[in-house]
């Protein structure tokens, strides 16, 4: 099929696929592992299981899955709505906030456009760009983190788009608010500004910016959040972009008519009103991140500094340790196609998922 496969544009066949953390089961079927036995600390999720109340939600809704959901997504939109002081035509839904990432790139990015984003910062920003046939402006990180001022100096009239990560993944690093707010003030008002906010739940409520609140006062500002990680719902697939009606209208021209399924609707409107299962997962997140830090502190394994779920450690040569660990039975991230290569990055588990993490990685040092 040659000519068939020329005529995708090269853009996107010069595409590199993202690579997901390594799912259990795939583990479990290439090492003969039980799946039971298997700590997956690879993509960021959750570790508790879902609520009762989610639990009862999405049992209700399953009695209904001869029907469509509600393409306008109108009671998770309310919800939004109201917890976020917005009207709900100022709400996109996605499946999955990577959903809104895609969404913004296919209204506002065509080719020989330039979206503008910081080295080690989330990997769809490149592969959404890149996927439109425009050009990714990667501007070099400060000590890890997005150099706003570089950022700044980076966009150009052909930029259209500029993605902001706080926190980053992989890296865990935040930019204060007053500095976030000052460049998104600076960047020009036909650029959007994407600010992608899934870990922002795992933030100290004092930390977090009043970023869906600047809307008002930069409509060309697009505030992204997920049901993926602190919510507990990764595998149900939904997220939002919080935005100026204005610039919903837009990418809800480009929206498929039922991206968020009924079920993700309906447990992400049980998970918004069981407000106590965020509290706790923050502080969950926040002892267990102290015990990843003090474990690899003891094993001489330097870390970053993290605001989100997970933490990047120096292991060295990150490969070998990688598969010394999958051969325990312990799934992580390299980030490599980070530009990381002595990097891995772990999620922030369970204690007893910790631990199991923390014996693992010393004996794939100490072999
Ligand atoms: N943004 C960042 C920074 C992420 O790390 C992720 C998940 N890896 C996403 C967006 C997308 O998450 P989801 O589609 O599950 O909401």
């Amino acid at each position: 099929m040659p000519d068939l496969l020329t005529s995708a544009p090269s853009y996107v066949r010069e595409l590199a696929p993202y690579v997901p953390g390594k799912p259990v089961e795939d583990l479990a079927r290439e090492m003969h592992l039980h799946p039971a036995i298997i700590v997956k600390l690879a993509s960021n999720e959750n570790p508790r299981g879902p609520g009762p109340k989610v639990l009862a939600a999405i049992a209700a809704a399953a009695n209904e899955i001869n029907r469509y959901p509600d393409g306008n997504g109108f009671a998770l939109k309310a919800a939004l709505a109201q917890m976020l002081a917005i009207d709900d035509a100022q709400i996109v839904l996605g499946n999955g906030s990577n959903d809104i990432l895609e969404l913004a790139t296919q209204a506002f990015l065509r080719p020989g456009d330039e979206a503008v984003y910081a080295q080690h910062a989330f990997a769809v920003y490149p592969l959404a760009t890149h996927a439109r046939g425009a050009t990714g402006i990667e501007v070099p990180a400060h000590e890890f983190g997005h150099d706003l001022a570089a950022m700044r100096a980076a966009i150009t009239p052909k930029t259209r788009i500029v993605f902001v990560a706080n926190p980053n993944n992989p890296t865990g690093t935040w930019l204060a608010p007053d500095a976030l707010e000052t460049f998104i003030r600076s960047v020009p008002d036909d650029v959007l500004i994407v600010l992608d906010e899934a870990y922002n739940e795992y933030l100290d409520p004092a930390q977090r910016a009043d970023s869906v609140g600047w809307i008002g006062r930069y409509p060309n500002l697009l505030v992204s959040r997920s049901f993926s990680k602190a919510y507990g719902l990764a595998a149900l697939r939904v997220g939002y972009g919080a935005m100026a009606a204005e610039v919903a209208a837009i990418l809800n021209r480009v929206r498929q008519p039922f991206n968020v399924n009924a079920i993700a609707q309906a447990a992400a409107v049980a998970a918004l009103a069981d407000t106590a299962y965020v509290d706790e997962s923050r502080s969950i997140n926040r002892v267990g991140m102290q015990q990843l830090r003090v474990g690899l502190d003891a094993l001489h394994v330097a870390t970053l500094r993290s605001h989100g779920n997970f933490v990047l450690a120096r292991v060295g040569d990150a490969g070998a340790v990688y598969q010394s660990l999958l051969r325990q039975g312990i799934i992580v991230r390299p980030v490599a196609n980070y530009g990381l290569p002595e990097w891995l990055r772990i999620t922030v588990g369970l204690p007893a998922e910790n631990e199991r993490f923390l014996v693992a990685l010393k004996s794939a040092l100490h072999p």
